[in-house]
């Protein structure tokens, strides 16, 4: 029997992988049936090129549990190893590439963690005790023993194995018995990490139920698909197979939208198919679904950094030799050959959908809203993508039809270009909240787009980039002979006298809103207008909106919300207020209006003329008596609101509609209606 120090000048190895892995410790069986699998693979490439010329029989891995003796092992019928390769593989390489690492890594412990690659001696992550028993393929080869305890001493000789292959013994240590010495459990993490190896992996036997309780068969049990799908040539597959393959890796999903196969030789290695799940509107997706395979090995379903991050909203599978593994993920990112995957996968899925919106228009419109939300994320964060979107992006209008950017445009252009030459998109977010100005907008010959997804409020910003001389507005924001500026405004037309009246009497009706500030404006409209319409300037909405996605724009988000109250000078029945309230304050009115425009103009020239004690008291005496004499007419005039209820009523009808009349002020509105019915 040889002895022999392992070739690590670390004073004990073990310890060390223990804890910086521990984390990942369960990776151990990933490594060793992969090994596993490699020898299995490299007798079958010998065999091809007829370097070995013995039988193959049947190839496979088995992992066995052995509750009793303690034990897991992995056994191959591979290639196998003779003295002289343990000693160059397992003594030499593996244990000096350990030194390396520690050497490489000991000040970054984080950067350890989901580092693959540490091949067979993470079998010491579990294990305190660790046998290989092995024969070579190579003729007249004799077997070979080696166990090694974790100290950097292992013992070599001559071993038992009587057939071709390799079992490598695990002697589980006391804290890892219960996870690695239960074969449900071992099936389990083989399902996840083995699922698709090319060697079929056998983990004990099938189980029927008999008698009341579950037994083992005589049928193996292999858990892997040792052919799949995604190493196919898309040719030699059906819609069937995929859609098969889509529910062998997420059982019970609901069939996905449609799929994308990869396969690129140049300049990376890359296979996989990436299907589009339904996602609707909801945000709150489970992220990490697409799985990361390298050589058919599971490394990951946290694809950050490989996959562009809307891409994540995918699932699927992507199996690349060419991405690096064994290194932090701000590498990764950093990473040439990652970052040229990141943008293969962009542009082909970006062609897929190009070619989908041209292929089947009526399919690619029926599956629009379950795509939208990915389309739109993705043209939010990746600029080569949303260049590329512009061409299969559809708008979608309040009436449910849908629009190529080109065509919608072309619908618009005559009837929504603006006085200043752009186009005014107009857009609803809540069609059952704004149908009034839906259908305002609408009879005027408009159209009215649908944004009611949850990223709409960034996109519409985006949108007026990418779309030249654009500008939308939502069919609130203003009324609707203004929400398309074209020059004939029409002004109302009121007197000085009738304007301070008029204004205060508005004014008095909008206090009951909590957190809204409202400002009377005045506008002839048409005839058959409403009286009363509550407009939200576009600008505000958007930035008080967006600061309620952003921390740390609070300023905005804590504005009351302003609406423009504009009042139809043009409707009769404001006419019918404006002249009886004219008919009953003007007398009073215009005599304090004329003194509060002289008192204002007297404490102008008082402030500009030299600024010394008697200016200084001019100007506040005559500040004081514009104070004095505005608080008389709202007086008077507050007094003559409590005698005309239209005016509650009509702004009471504008707040309804808008979803603001709520607890007491709605039930005086009530009140009100009812009195008014007599
Ligand atoms: P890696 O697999 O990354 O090369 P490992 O430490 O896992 O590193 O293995 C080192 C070497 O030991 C392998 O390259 C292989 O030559 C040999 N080896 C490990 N396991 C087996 C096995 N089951 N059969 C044959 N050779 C093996």
């Amino acid at each position: 029997m040889k002895q022999g120090t392992i070739g690590v000048t670390t004073e004990n190895i073990f310890p060390v992988i223990k804890k910086f892995l521990y984390s990942d410790h369960e990776i151990f069986l990933r490594e060793l049936v992969s090994n596993a699998v490699d020898a299995t693979q490299k007798l079958r490439a010998l065999a091809s090129f007829g370097e070995f010329k013995g039988e193959l029989g049947t190839l496979d891995v088995r992992v066995t549990v052995d509750k009793e003796a303690g034990t897991l092992t992995v056994s191959d019928r591979g290639i196998g190893m003779d003295a002289e390769d343990v000693d160059k593989y397992i003594n030499q390489i593996a244990f000096s590439g350990a030194e390396d690492f520690l050497n490489k890594y000991k000040d970054t412990a984080a950067n350890i963690i989901g580092h693959f690659g540490l091949g067979f001696y993470s079998a010491f992550m579990v294990a305190d005790k660790v046998v290989i028993e092995s024969l070579s393929y190579k003729e007249g080869a004799e077997p070979v023993r080696w166990e090694c305890d974790g100290s950097p001493v292992y013992n070599m000789g001559k071993g038992s194995r009587t057939e071709r292959g390799t079992d490598i013994i695990l002697y589980i240590d006391s804290d890892s018995k219960e996870e690695f010495l239960d074969q449900k459990k071992i099936d389990l993490l083989l399902r996840k990490y083995c699922r698709f190896l090319p060697v079929p992996v056998i983990a004990g036997k099938e189980q029927e139920w008999k008698d009341g309780k579950f037994v083992d068969t005589d049928k193996d049990l292999v858990v892997n698909d040792t052919e799949p799908r995604w190493m196919k040539k898309p040719a030699d597959l059906t819609d069937k197979d995929y859609l098969d393959f889509y529910q062998e890796l997420y059982p019970g999903q609901e069939e996905p939208l449609f799929w994308i196969h990869l396969n690129v030789d140049y300049p990376f290695h890359l296979t996989g198919i990436l299907f589009f799940p339904k996602i609707k509107n909801n945000f709150d997706i489970n992220r990490n679904r697409i799985q990361l395979y390298c050589n058919q090995v599971f490394v990951t379903d946290s694809v950050e950094g490989v996959v562009p991050e809307f891409m994540q909203l995918l699932q699927g599978v992507i199996d690349s030799p060419d991405i690096p593994l064994n290194v932090s993920r701000s590498y990764l990112q950093a990473d040439t050959a990652v970052k040229k995957i990141s943008s293969y996968i962009t542009k082909k899925v970006s062609s897929r959908l190009d070619e989908l919106f041209r292929a089947d228009r009526a399919e690619f419109e029926k599956k629009w809203d379950d795509i939208r939300i990915f389309i739109v994320y993705g043209m939010l964060t990746d600029e080569k993508f949303c260049d590329a979107a512009m061409k299969f992006l559809l708008f979608k209008d309040t009436e449910g039809r849908y629009f190529s950017a080109e065509e919608y445009r072309k619908l618009v252009e005559t009837e929504q270009t603006g006085a200043d030459g752009k186009v005014v998109y107009l857009y609803a977010t809540d069609p059952t909240a704004q149908y009034n100005y839906i259908k305002a907008a609408n009879d005027k010959g408009y159209n009215v787009l649908l944004l009611d997804g949850q990223l709409d409020n960034h996109f519409v910003g985006l949108l007026e980039q990418k779309i030249e001389n654009t500008s939308f507005v939502r069919v609130d924001s203003d009324v609707v002979d203004n929400l398309i500026r074209k020059n004939n405004r029409k002004v109302a037309d009121l007197s000085p006298v009738d304007r301070a009246i008029l204004t205060r009497l508005f004014e008095d009706n909008t206090r009951k809103v909590e957190k809204c500030n409202f400002l009377v404006q005045f506008e002839a409209l048409s005839a058959g207008s409403d009286p009363v319409v509550l407009t939200q300037n576009e600008y505000m909405r958007r930035m008080k909106e967006m600061a309620a996605l952003q921390p740390g724009m609070n300023f905005y988000g804590e504005l009351p919300d302003s609406y423009n109250l504009v009042v139809n000078t043009a409707n009769p029945i404001v006419e019918a207020v404006r002249k009886n309230a004219s008919e009953a304050l003007d007398a009073t009115v215009k005599p304090m209006l004329e003194t509060i425009d002289k008192a204002n103009a007297d404490a102008d020239e008082a402030r500009k003329a030299e600024q010394n004690d008697e200016n200084k008291a001019k100007a506040e005496a005559a500040e004081k008596v514009v104070a004095d004499t505005r608080a008389k007419m709202n007086e008077a005039i507050d007094a003559y609101a409590k005698t005309e209820p239209k005016v509650g009523q009509i702004v009471d009808l504008a707040l309804l509609a808008n979803g603001l009349l709520k607890g007491e002020a709605l039930s005086s509105f009530i009140a009100r209606s009812l009195a008014i019915l007599g």
